[in-house]
C-alpha cells in the first residue's frame, strides 16, 4: 500500500526536486547542516501534508522534517523517533493558529501520532503505524500531557472544536 512506503533520497538529489505538488525535497532536509542533506521521507506523511493544504487552504510551512540519527541523537532526543523514519513533520499553517492548525490536521486520517506543541511553537504530525491515535500537548512550561476527552476543554477552546468536518467525506471529495 503507498502510503506506508517511503523514498530514500541520496545528497545527490537537488534540493529542488518535487516530492508532491506543493513540497521538494528542500522543506524536509535535516537542519543540522552536516548530513549532506540526503532524507528519508514517507509517501503517506506527503499525502497527509498534502491534504492538509488543501483543506486548511493554506501555506504549510515545514519547521522540521528528517532528522538524520546523529542529529536526534546530539539534541538529546532518541536516535529512532518518527522524524529520523522520514514519516513526522512539525508544521505550522499560515494565517492559522496552532489550535486550529491541530483540529485540521485531526480530521485527516493519516495522522496517527499529532503534537499541539505551544512551547516550541508547531504542529507535530505523525503516520506511524500505531492501531490507534496518540494525541498530547507540550505546555509552555515544556511539559508532555496526554490529550484526553476530560482536558480537551483545557486546550482547545470549544468554539473551534465544531466547525471539524468529517473526514470520510472529505476524503472522498478530494479522491
Ligand atoms: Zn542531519
Ligand atoms: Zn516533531
Amino acid at each position: 500500500m503507498a502510503r506506508f512506503s517511503s523514498k530514500n533520497l541520496p545528497k545527490t538529489t537537488p534540493k529542488h526536486y518535487k516530492l508532491s505538488e506543493h513540497f521538494s525535497k528542500r522543506d524536509f532536509v535535516c537542519r543540522c547542516g552536516k548530513c549532506d542533506s540526503a532524507i528519508k521521507i514517507s509517501l503517506g506523511l506527503l499525502g497527509g501534508l498534502e491534504f492538509l493544504r488543501s483543506k486548511s487552504r493554506a501555506r504549510v510551512q515545514i519547521v522540521k522534517g528528517y532528522q538524520c540519527p546523529e542529529s536526534a541523537e546530539n539534541s538529546g532526543k532518541i536516535k529512532r523517533n518518527y522524524h529520523t523514519m522520514g514519516v513526522a513533520a512539525d508544521v505550522t499553517l499560515e494565517k492559522k493558529t496552532l489550535e486550529e492548525t491541530f483540529l485540521i490536521a485531526e480530521t485527516i486520517p493519516e495522522f496517527l501520532g499529532l503534537g499541539l506543541d505551544l512551547k516550541h511553537g508547531h504542529v507535530h504530525m505523525d503516520t506511524r503505524k500505531d492501531k490507534a491515535r496518540s494525541l498530547w500537548v507540550v505546555t509552555h512550561a515544556g511539559e508532555n500531557i496526554p490529550l484526553s476527552d476530560e482536558n480537551r476543554a483545557t486546550y482547545l477552546p470549544p468554539q473551534l472544536v465544531e466547525p471539524v468536518e468529517n473526514s470520510s467525506e472529505a476524503a472522498s471529495s478530494a479522491a
